[in-house]
């Protein structure tokens, strides 16, 4: 996380440094440092040189970012890559910018960093599987698409839940595709929703 600095990924850049959401526009808002730390930590075991990972809802892009350099290994070695999808074309442009004014605009012209329009509730099969899922905002329920785009062994780190009663949900699923579902802790993050246009 060291590596991302979150100030190029905040609309308020003297607010950049503290463990608070903060709006991005759009109603939608950078997760805090602490929450972007706990998913990461999370998906570590599974975020290794040469890893694929899906960021839905990839809002600013901060996590985007710290989960390439986790994967993006060592000169010559492994390249890992990332996709993120959002949904909202103003954001994607603007995370697009962010990224690239933290200093991996190569990435982004390379592959290793792909950030599309579109529903992150189907996923991006053309990419996975997925060793790693994080997804941003929260469904009302465990969306199919995602866990059938996840390896095995795999991880995906999602809330879950109505609004008041989101839980974050670890989904593991193993070698043999045998998925296992475990609720962690309650949390409030923005619904994943429809697309804007889609809601007129
Ligand atoms: N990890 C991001 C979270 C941003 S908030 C960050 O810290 O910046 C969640 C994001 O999910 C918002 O940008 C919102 O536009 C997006 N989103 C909500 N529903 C979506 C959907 N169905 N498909 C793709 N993106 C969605």
């Amino acid at each position: 996380m060291l590596k991302v600095d979150r100030a190029n990924y905040v609309r308020n850049r003297e607010d950049a440094y503290d463990d608070h959401p903060q709006p991005i526009g759009h109603s939608q808002t950078i997760s805090a440092p602490h929450m972007h730390a706990h998913a990461a930590q999370h998906l570590l075991n599974f975020l290794g040189p040469g890893s694929k990972v899906l960021d839905v809802g990839s809002g600013s892009g901060y996590l985007t970012a710290v989960f390439h350099h986790l994967v993006s290994g060592e000169e010559g070695g492994p390249k890992g890559k990332v996709v993120g999808i959002e949904h909202i074309p103003q954001i994607v442009q603007w995370s697009r910018e962010n990224i690239r004014r933290d200093g991996l605009g190569e990435a982004l012209d390379n592959g290793e960093i792909e950030i599309i329009e579109g529903d992150g509730r189907l996923g991006s099969p053309a990419g996975g599987p997925y060793d790693a899922i994080h997804v941003g905002a929260a469904p009302p329920e465990l969306p199919q698409a995602l866990i059938d785009q996840l390896a095995g062994p795999g991880r995906m780190f999602i809330p879950v839940g109505k609004r008041g009663s989101q839980v974050v949900t670890l989904v593991d699923k193993d070698a043999e595709g045998r998925v296992r579902v475990e609720d962690l802790f309650g949390v409030k993050y923005v619904p994943l929703t429809d697309s804007p246009t889609d809601r007129g």
